[in-house]
C-alpha cells in the first residue's frame, strides 16, 4: 500500500526547503510528474522506521487571494491531491505568525483535520520560535516546530509521520479498532505455569486457535479469536520449549522472554503463588518495564494455597515491594490448573490494551497539564529560576507518550515527574500501561518573558 504525505502552504513559508530536507537527506529520488496542470513534485522519503511518498504541492498556489486560490483546474487538482494524501503537512512561517492565507488554507482542510499536521517552519529565528504557539489557533490538533533550513525538529517530524501513517498492511497506527490483534507475551521464570496457562487460554471455549509464523525465525505465534476480538500470543514455542537442566531452562526462559516482550503489547507476567514474588521474577518482569510495555501480573497456582483475604493482601504487598517498577500493573490471582479466573484475564487485557493504545487530543492534554501545574508548582531549575511548561501534547501511543514543552531541558525532579505521570494516568483513566513524559525545551523561551507579537497568551 502506497503511503503519501502532501505538503501544502502559502508561498515562501519553506515548502520546497522542507521537501528537499526530507528527501535529500534520506537519499531520495525526485522527479516531476508530467501532464499535470501544475506539477506536483514527488519524492520518496526513506527513514529507518518508514518509507513514504512525499508530494510537494508547490505549484498549487493557494495564494493570498481566496477567490483565485482554488479556481478551476487548479482547485480540482488541489482537491485530488488532498484526497489522495494519507497525511497533510500544512507548512506555515513561524516568523510571520498566522496570516489570512494560512487561515484560508486551514479552512479548506477542515474536513480532513485529522490528517493534518501544522508545521511551523523557520523556528531557528527568535521570532519564529516565539510565534510557534499561536498556530494552535488554526484549529488542528498537532503543531510541530521545525527549521527546514537547519534541520532542527526533522527527527520529531519523521517520528510523528511514522506514528500517523497507516501501517503497510493497512492497519491504522494509533487507532484502536484498526490496530490489529492485541499481542500478548506470557513471561516468567521456569515452572511458574506458563505453558499450563497457555493451554488453558487456548482451551477456552469460543476460542479459535491457529498457529502463525512468529516475528523471529524460530518462534511461533498463536492467534485466538474470542468474542469477535483477536489476540495473538507471541512466541508460544518459547513457552513450550523446556531446557534439560534448571540452569539451561533459566537461560532459555530469559532469551525467549526478551524476544516475546519485544513483540508484544502486553506482558502477562506469571508468578508462582505458592512461592510468592522472587527477585528472579523481578528480573524477567523488568524487561517488560524496560521495553515500555503494558503488563498484567498473574499470580498462578492459587488453587494450591490456603486462600484467604490476608494471604491475597500479603502477596500483593510483596509483589509491589519486589516489583516496584510495575506498580501500575493490575494483579490477578489465577489457577491455570482449575481455570479459576483465567476467563477474567481477557477482560483485563482489553482494558489495558485500550489504555496502551489510546490517543488524546492536545487540548485535553494541555488542560490536564495546566491544572496539574496550578495545583503544584514544579520545583525550580538551576540558578533558582522557575520551570515553566508551555504546553503538552501526545506524541505517541503504545505506550502513551506526552511531550511537555518547557523553558529548559533540565530533567524534572523524580517526584514531580511521578506526580505528573499520576495526574495524566488518573485524569485520562489509563490502566495497566506505562506513561511516558518527555521534556522538550523551547530555547526561545529561555529567560522567561515572551517578546514579539502581542495578543497570544502562551502560559
Ligand atoms: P516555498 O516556496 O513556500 O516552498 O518556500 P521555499 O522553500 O522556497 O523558502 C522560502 C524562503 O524561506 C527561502 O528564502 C528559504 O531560504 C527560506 N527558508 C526556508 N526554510 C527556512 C528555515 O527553516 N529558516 C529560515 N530562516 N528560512 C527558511
Ligand atoms: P512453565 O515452566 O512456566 O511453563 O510451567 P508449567 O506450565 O510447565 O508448570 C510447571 C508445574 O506447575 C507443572 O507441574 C504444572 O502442573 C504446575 N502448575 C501449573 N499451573 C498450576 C496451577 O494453577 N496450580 C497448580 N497447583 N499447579 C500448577
Amino acid at each position: 500500500m502506497k503511503r503519501s504525505v502532501l505538503i501544502v502552504g502559502r508561498p515562501n513559508v519553506g515548502k520546497s526547503t522542507l521537501f528537499n530536507r526530507l528527501t535529500r537527506s534520506r537519499r531520495a529520488l525526485t522527479h516531476d510528474m508530467p501532464g499535470m496542470t501544475r506539477d506536483l513534485i514527488r519524492g520518496i522519503v526513506e527513514d529507518d522506521e518508514i518509507t513514504f511518498e512525499l508530494v510537494d504541492s508547490g505549484g498549487l498556489e493557494y495564494g493570498d487571494d481566496p477567490l483565485s486560490a482554488f479556481a478551476g483546474e487548479i482547485r480540482q487538482q488541489a482537491e485530488a491531491a488532498i484526497e489522495d494524501a494519507d497525511l497533510i503537512l500544512l507548512v506555515v512561517d513561524g516568523r510571520e505568525g498566522v496570516t489570512a492565507a494560512d487561515e484560508e488554507i486551514a479552512q479548506h482542510l477542515r474536513g480532513v483535520a485529522e490528517r493534518v499536521i501544522v508545521i511551523v517552519n523557520k523556528t531557528d529565528t527568535k521570532a519564529g520560535e516565539l510565534g510557534m504557539h499561536e498556530f494552535h489557533s488554526l484549529g488542528f490538533e498537532r503543531v510541530l516546530g521545525v527549521s527546514a533550513e537547519h534541520g532542527t525538529g526533522i527527527d520529531d517530524l519523521l517520528e510523528t509521520i511514522a506514528e500517523s501513517l497507516p501501517d503497510a498492511d493497512g492497519a491504522g497506527a494509533g487507532v484502536d479498532d484498526q490496530a490489529g490483534p492485541i499481542r500478548l507475551a506470557i513471561i516468567g521464570r521456569p515452572n511458574v505455569g506458563k505453558s499450563s496457562l497457555l493451554n488453558r487460554l487456548l482451551g477456552e471455549e469460543r476460542s479459535i486457535v491457529s498457529e502463525i509464523s512468529g516475528t523471529t525465525r524460530d518462534s511461533v505465534d498463536t492467534l485466538i479469536e474470542r468474542d469477535g476480538k483477536l489476540y495473538e500470543i507471541v512466541d508460544t514455542a518459547g513457552i513450550r520449549r523446556k531446557g534439560k537442566t534448571t540452569e539451561a531452562a533459566e537461560k532459555l526462559s530469559i532469551i525467549s522472554a526478551r524476544k516475546a516482550i519485544d513483540a508484544c503489547d502486553i506482558a502477562l507476567v506469571v508468578l508462582d503463588g505458592t512461592e510468592g514474588a522472587t527477585s528472579q521474577d523481578a528480573t524477567v518482569a523488568g524487561y517488560a518495564q524496560d521495553a515500555g510495555k503494558a503488563a498484567i501480573i498473574l499470580v498462578n497456582k492459587w488453587d494450591a494455597v490456603e486462600r484467604s483475604e490476608e494471604l491475597a493482601k500479603k502477596t500483593e504487598e510483596e509483589i509491589r515491594r519486589i516489583m516496584k517498577f510495575l506498580w501500575f500493573a493490575p494483579i490477578e490471582l489465577i489457577s491455570a490448573r482449575t481455570g479459576r479466573r483465567v476467563d477474567k484475564i481477557f477482560g483485563v487485557v482489553d482494558l489495558v490494551a485500550a489504555s496502551y493504545r489510546a490517543r488524546f487530543t492536545t487540548s485535553r492534554v494541555n488542560d490536564i497539564l495546566e491544572r496539574a501545574v496550578q495545583r503544584h508548582m514544579p520545583p525550580a531549575i538551576s540558578r533558582g529560576r522557575a520551570r515553566r511548561f508551555y504546553y503538552g501534547t501526545q506524541v505517541k501511543d503504545s505506550p502513551p507518550t506526552f511531550a511537555l514543552f518547557s523553558n529548559t531541558s533540565e530533567p524534572i525532579h523524580f517526584s514531580y515527574r511521578r506526580y505528573l505521570e499520576n495526574t495524566f494516568r488518573e485524569e485520562l483513566g489509563l490502566f495497566g500501561t506505562p506513561v511516558r513524559l518527555v521534556i522538550r525545551s523551547r530555547k526561545g523561551f529561555e529567560g522567561g518573558e515572551r517578546r514579539g507579537r502581542g495578543g497570544c497568551e502562551v502560559e
